[in-house]
């Protein structure tokens, strides 16, 4: 299965796309914070012996897949998503860690309250990952830069973990920023640099350009950010659909998507395209698991529940169903939101024609009870 960019409903590729319009373009400071290498930084920090080794969060199991890679073993071509199997053949000494998500909540908890200290206006993406608003922000600091450098060094004390933060004027740049000194590290995009900066980027690299789609983008011959910015609208709508005018957009350092802090979305989903057809079960409830995970970490960062689960599928010939079922009450764990999958995927094998791809969201969303204060449980 190909990755695909994250797709929470609101991403480029989701379904509350914003559309181009450079009226409603205003000048924003947004910072995206993304810890470094997450899952397998807890692990190193909990567990000395493991530092300066080779760590893959995950399961070694046959059918196991990598959460989450150290950087040590990133330096053998270990990355997250991948086949545990497929890991420890890049990396024979690789020591795989079970993952323990109630740490890393409390962890994703500690940091969410350092960013509240600055701005409301947080929009997380995942346990470790969130854009930021500080244009107003709640310490009437004049410098974004300034700003990351404060909650990037009180997240370095409050965890004992680093960060990577990008700053920018808009959320795609802030965040292809954050990418860019990683780990430990940040790097702004100014509004004189962001066009330039949009140019020289290979298209494969943009947030919201996933391998298929990059691979159709270099059958039209459209490798960077400069090729993708000589295109027209009406071209890039006729190929790239409702992402058309993001692409637009994007191409130019123009993104005018907010940050949203709300909790009111209505769905929250992800899709991503088999690299080959499905066929038969097994290999589409493998690739479908990536999915579920990135939707209940989008739930679980948000404190949202969902009660309903919508299973899309496209086939080879691009005819698409949906199946959808609603529990009673939110689902309390993974492991539920997994088995009703299961329930909507199964009767539909095997399929008349090759599976394409697939899709999960949820809605009938609710807030979830407010969580205790982190240094709360911690005094506990
Ligand atoms: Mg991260």
């Amino acid at each position: 299965m190909r990755h695909a960019p994250p797709c929470h409903g609101h991403e480029p590729d989701g379904s509350q796309i914003m559309t181009y319009d450079q009226d409603s373009d205003r000048p924003r400071k947004i910072v995206h914070v993304d810890m470094d290498a997450f899952y397998a930084s807890v692990e190193q920090r909990d567990n000395p012996e493991l530092r300066g080794l080779p760590v893959a969060v995950g399961s070694p199991a046959a059918r196991g897949v990598v959460a989450a890679a150290s950087y040590e073993a990133r330096a053998f071509g270990v990355h997250s998503a991948m086949p545990s199997v497929t890991a420890q053949r890049k990396c024979p000494d690789l020591i795989f860690v079970r993952p323990r998500f109630d740490v890393y909540k409390a962890v994703s908890l500690q940091i969410r309250a350092i960013f509240a200290e600055y701005t409301p206006m947080i929009e997380p993406l995942s346990l470790d990952e969130a854009y930021l608003d500080v244009t107003e922000n709640l310490k009437s600091m004049e410098i974004a830069t300034e700003i990351a450098e404060e909650i990037r060094a009180k997240i370095k004390a409050t965890t004992g973990l680093t960060a990577s933060a990008g700053i920018s004027y808009n959320k795609f740049l802030a965040k292809m920023a954050s990418d860019q000194k990683k780990p430990d590290g940040q790097f702004v995009i100014t509004p004189k640099h962001g066009p330039a900066f949009v140019e020289q980027l290979p298209v494969k690299k943009f947030h919201g350009v996933g391998p298929a789609t990059t691979e159709k983008m270099h059958r039209l011959g459209i490798e960077t950010g400069a090729d993708l910015k000589e295109q027209t609208l009406e071209f890039l709508i006729q190929h790239f659909g409702k992402s058309g005018p993001y692409f637009y957009g994007i191409a130019r350092g123009i993104d005018n998507r907010q940050v949203k802090p709300d909790r009111v979305r209505k769905s929250v989903g992800a899709e991503d395209t088999f690299s080959q057809d499905v066929h038969s079960y097994d290999p589409a409830r493998e690739g479908v698991q990536p999915l579920i995970e990135k939707v209940w970490g989008y739930c679980e960062a948000n404190e949202i529940g969902a009660k309903t689960v919508t299973l899309k599928v496209k086939y080879a010939d691009f005819s698409q169903i949906t199946r959808s079922k609603t529990v009673p009450a939110a689902m309390p764990a993974i492991a539920d939101l997994e088995d009703v999958i299961g329930l909507l995927l199964a009767p539909l094998f095997p399929p008349r024609k090759g599976i394409r791809l697939l899709g999960v969201s949820l809605s009938s969303l609710e807030q979830r009870a407010p969580v205790a204060e982190p240094q709360l449980r911690l005094a506990f």
